[in-house]
């Protein structure tokens, strides 16, 4: 039986660099590939909500199924043409459960995705992949997804406007983020929205900064709409008949103005000649975090070192052996 598949965005771990990025609003077509991940799993279900899991993960999926369903109640109120009523979610303890149940089409920095056709949500069990921001965050980024897509209706929205209303409506946002923005802004590598529109770098640091100017997009829409809210720039944009025109009509420009206008206000807020003006506390703070990391790097290193040497002379002490050039 073929399906088709819409993966809605993965979630960025901690874990390294990926292999491809998602393929965000191209359908696959495929022959239910988790049919054969599901077998031998478990399941609870409680209030129209599935959780599935490996035997060993049953506490941890008491846990996801109890947020889910708070998470749920609290993005329905907010998004009101939002289908939550029956979702599925799978949890994978391990990367290739977590690959078998996506379809093997998200990154390895992938720790949750959202299948829109099928309400179904794939998280990574903390085990498989450190989620930077907690599963509660991951959960309510993966259910935004499905609530948006809903709200979208018709308007096939750029993926970047997706991943950065997820991110906003779990609200994301950490000093990582600021960091990664005034990075690139300094070093001129800040990417172009137009260029996130069908998907996003493979490549995990670029993911993030994908993900972090996103979220300043979306920011930037609402605050040219005047919509006041996230939920309420979504509905505004579903009300339009494309995204083009909600661009037009909520920002008075066209994806090209947008991308100028996005990259004004990043180098503005996080660009080095701003930040060193105002001595931006969030960059000296981020300076004297990696000076901290560094000197605790080096004193680990330090004592590793020495306990070495310590471990090395008792044992050339145990042997008999006092003499050689091991120094
Ligand atoms: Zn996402």
């Amino acid at each position: 039986m073929a399906l088709r598949i819409v993966i809605l965005g993965a979630y960025l771990s901690t874990a390294g660099l990926s292999h491809a990025a998602p393929p965000p609003y191209s359908a696959q077509e495929n022959d239910a590939p988790h049919d054969a991940a599901l077998a031998g799993r478990e399941s609870i279900s409680r209030s129209g909500v599935t959780a599935t899991f490996p035997s060993d993960e049953r506490r941890l999926a008491e846990h996801v199924l109890e947020v889910v369903l708070e998470e749920r109640d609290d993005l329905s109120r907010r998004f009101a043409r939002a289908d939550l009523a029956r979702l599925r979610v799978d949890v994978a303890a391990s990367a290739e459960e977590f690959a078998a149940l996506s379809y093997g089409g998200v990154p390895d920095w992938g720790a949750g995705c959202a299948f829109d056709a099928e309400r179904r949500i794939v998280v990574r069990s903390p085990r498989a992949a450190r989620a930077p921001l907690g599963l509660r965050t991951l959960l309510r980024h993966e259910l935004a997804h499905l609530a948006i897509h809903d709200e979208l209706g018709d308007v096939r929205a750029p993926r970047w406007f997706h991943e950065g209303a997820a991110s906003a409506v779990a609200g994301e946002w950490r000093l990582e983020e600021s960091a990664a923005l005034a990075v690139a802004a300094w070093r001129g590598t800040l990417l172009p929205p137009s260029e996130l529109e069908r998907g996003f770098p493979s490549n995990a640091r670029l993911a993030r900064l994908a993900y972090a100017e996103s979220y300043q997009a979306v920011l930037l829409l609402e605050d040219l709409s005047g919509a006041g809210t996230i939920e309420e720039l979504v509905r505004r944009v579903g009300s339009e008949r494309s995204f083009e025109r909600a661009l037009r009509r909520l920002a008075s420009a066209d994806a090209a103005s947008f991308d100028a206008l996005l990259l004004h206000r990043l180098r503005e807020r996080f660009g080095l000649a701003l930040l060193l003006r105002r001595g931006n506390l969030l960059f000296v703070g981020a300076a004297v975090l990696v000076l901290i990391g560094a000197l605790l790097s080096w004193r680990r290193s330090r004592r590793r070192l020495s306990e070495w040497a310590h471990e090395e002379r008792e044992s050339r002490e145990r042997r008999g052996d006092a003499g050689g050039s091991w120094r």
